[in-house]
């Protein structure tokens, strides 16, 4: 009888164990005590909106945008009036503009047809809305109406897997994960915590480790060294090599000598 085939083992993932979890959230609450977007708006309309032009862009741009557009149209009613042709020229120096023009109008009409023109609190009626997906879903509940939801964006799903906290392969995975290790007093705010450790801390390119507040805490290998510790490992590696250049030419004229003889 042939052997059975072994089954690939699923990846096997380094996590944080719950007293780390928890003086991770204290850390993080400490320095920050009450975290909210960067994203500038007034109610949960112009937060949904912002959120929703913020796909594929940064809050900066998106509060660039938002500043000249929404002393024009901050209601839905407003949005519809004036209509994709003219939300456009806003929104125009935003990441797919016309794509996002469209379904903030569709949305808000939606809103006028279906919601009296309310945002809606859970989550099925946000995603019925265009252009309305789980993660912006999320980010308006949890920011407008203090429901405690971690809306998983590259920052959170980076951070919860480098640091071990909520490892997973996609960002249900890991939003699912977060809010089962995440205790209920850091639920509401652990979304802003993470977002805003992932966007000027633990970077995607280089983790700042050497100023992180967690880095003790956190399993991630590779930890980036200062950028004084940065100079002397570059001075070392320069001195080894020349140590080497200068062994190598040493033994030239010693070889071509061993040849003549
Ligand atoms: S120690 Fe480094 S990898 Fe870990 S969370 Fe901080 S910045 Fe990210």
């Amino acid at each position: 009888m042939p052997a059975a085939k072994k089954k690939p083992s699923a990846k096997r993932y380094r996590r944080l164990k719950a007293p780390q979890i928890e003086a991770l959230y204290q850390r993080l609450a400490a320095l920050n005590p009450n975290p909210t977007t960067e994203l500038n708006y007034k109610d949960p309309y112009t937060l949904l909106v912002a959120v929703t032009l913020s796909a594929q862009a940064t809050d900066v741009g998106v509060n660039k945008a938002t500043k000249r557009l929404f002393p024009i149209a901050h209601t839905p009613k407003q949005m519809v009036a004036l209509g994709v042709e003219k939300l456009g020229d806003y929104i125009k120096t935003i990441g797919l503009w016309r794509n996002k023009a469209k379904n903030v109008v569709a949305l808000s009409q939606k809103l006028l047809d279906d919601y009296g023109g309310k945002v809606p609190d859970n989550r099925e009626a946000l995603e019925s809305l265009p252009g309305v997906g789980r993660k912006t879903a999320n980010v308006v509940l949890n920011t407008a109406f203090g429901q405690p939801m971690i809306a998983v964006d590259t920052h959170i799903f980076r951070v919860s897997n480098r640091t071990g906290l909520a490892p997973g392969k996609d960002v249900v995975a890991v939003e699912k994960a977060l809010e089962k290790v995440t205790p209920e007093k850091y639920l509401v705010d652990a979304h802003h915590w993470l977002i805003l450790l992932g966007r000027y801390i633990c970077k995607a390119r280089t983790p700042e480790c050497w100023h992180c507040p967690i880095a003790d805490i956190c399993l991630y290998k590779d930890k980036t060294p200062s950028p004084d510790e940065q100079k002397s490992i570059k001075k070392a590696a320069s001195k080894t090599l020349v140590k080497k250049k200068s062994r190598k030419l040493a033994a030239k004229p010693k070889l071509k000598k061993a040849k003549r003889s």
